[in-house]
């Protein structure tokens, strides 16, 4: 099949498209040591979605996740965007989107969708680092790749590092350090990543100081709008059950390690906002979640929270 024929038919659906063989992915893959798993199929189409920059602040009743979680989530978005451009034809493939061992961000600079930051992010020449990236393997052998060319680089710009609050990327990129990557995992936070904490789930700073992504982050496609749960109640939080609250806050993206982590975390930006108004609903969640990682963050964070009283 000819490279092209892909590139087009998944254009109509996503801003960038790139089409590679597989063995070139995986030979670079491998130069670089990435542990990827093996692939039977001969062709990748790398594939970028657009998302909108939109940034909300913090309320006495309401915490803010990280602007890539507003609207439907993303990972069933790509999905359903992919397999409607699939299901027109009769090709064999396989979907990656986020959460799989594969290395997307080396996929898609080999696809040309961008260059490689220092905020380990793919720079997309029209939307920045506002893009959500998938692959989609095919079952099919193309004549050679088709891949848009990619001038730009990072220069002497060191923004995103003097920026980051963690210190994550003053030497490559320290994963344990990076906000985004604690703020999702599930173990007690020290203090000072409490301190540093300002998100109910993700970080964005890296991004929003990027002098790439100046007029970038525009486009919403329709799955994107805003639908209100984007603003996680935090009565919500601290009364719902789990099943209740994942009802009312379904399809959203930061769900997807569970409601605990998100109380960890509003906690965290309760106690930095000097908001004692729901010591009680801590403290009654306390008798009730036994989680080791909650209850040693929170335990501690509701001691000060209620000196402050
Ligand atoms: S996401 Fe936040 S903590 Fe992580 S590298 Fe970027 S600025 Fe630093
Ligand atoms: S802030 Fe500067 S160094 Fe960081 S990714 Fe953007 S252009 Fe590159």
């Amino acid at each position: 099949m000819n490279a092209k024929t892909l590139y087009d038919m998944f254009s109509a659906s996503f801003e960038a498209v790139g089409v590679i063989d597989t063995k070139t992915y995986v030979e670079e893959a491998n130069k670089m040591h990435r542990d990827i798993p093996e692939v039977i199929y001969p062709t990748m189409v790398v594939l970028g979605l657009a998302y909108p920059k939109r940034f909300m602040k913090h309320t006495k009743t309401h915490l803010y996740p990280s602007f890539y979680t507003f609207g439907s989530d993303y990972h069933q978005v790509l999905k359903s965007r992919m397999e409607s451009v699939l299901k027109e034809t009769d090709l064999s493939y396989a979907l990656a989107v986020d959460n799989h061992p594969h290395d997307e961000r080396l996929a898609a600079v080999l696809g040309g969708l961008g260059f490689f930051g220092k905020n380990q992010l793919i720079i997309h020449p029209e939307h920045g680092t506002y893009m959500f990236l998938g692959i989609v393997f095919i079952d099919v052998k193309i004549d050679k790749p088709y891949v848009l060319e990619v001038t730009d680089d990072c220069g002497t710009c060191r923004k995103c590092i003097d920026a980051c609050p963690t210190h994550a990327l003053d030497e490559g990129y320290d994963m344990n350090k990076c906000m985004s990557h604690f703020n999702q995992s599930k173990r007690d936070l020290t203090d000072d990543e409490v301190d540093a904490n300002y998100s109910l789930f993700g970080c964005d700073i890296c991004q929003m100081v990027c002098p790439k992504n100046i007029k970038k982050g525009v486009l919403t496609h329709p799955e994107f709008m805003l639908s209100g749960k984007e603003a996680v109640s935090i009565l919500d939080l601290f009364q719902d059950s789990e099943k209740v609250f994942r009802e009312k806050y379904k399809d959203m993206s930061y769900l997807w390690k569970g409601k605990t982590i998100l109380m960890r975390n509003a906690v965290c930006l309760l106690y930095k906002q000097n908001n004692t108004l729901y010591n009680d609903l801590i403290e009654a969640s306390l008798e009730k979640l036994t989680t080791p990682w909650y209850v040693e963050t929170t335990t501690r964070l509701l001691a000060r929270l209620k000196h402050m009283e």
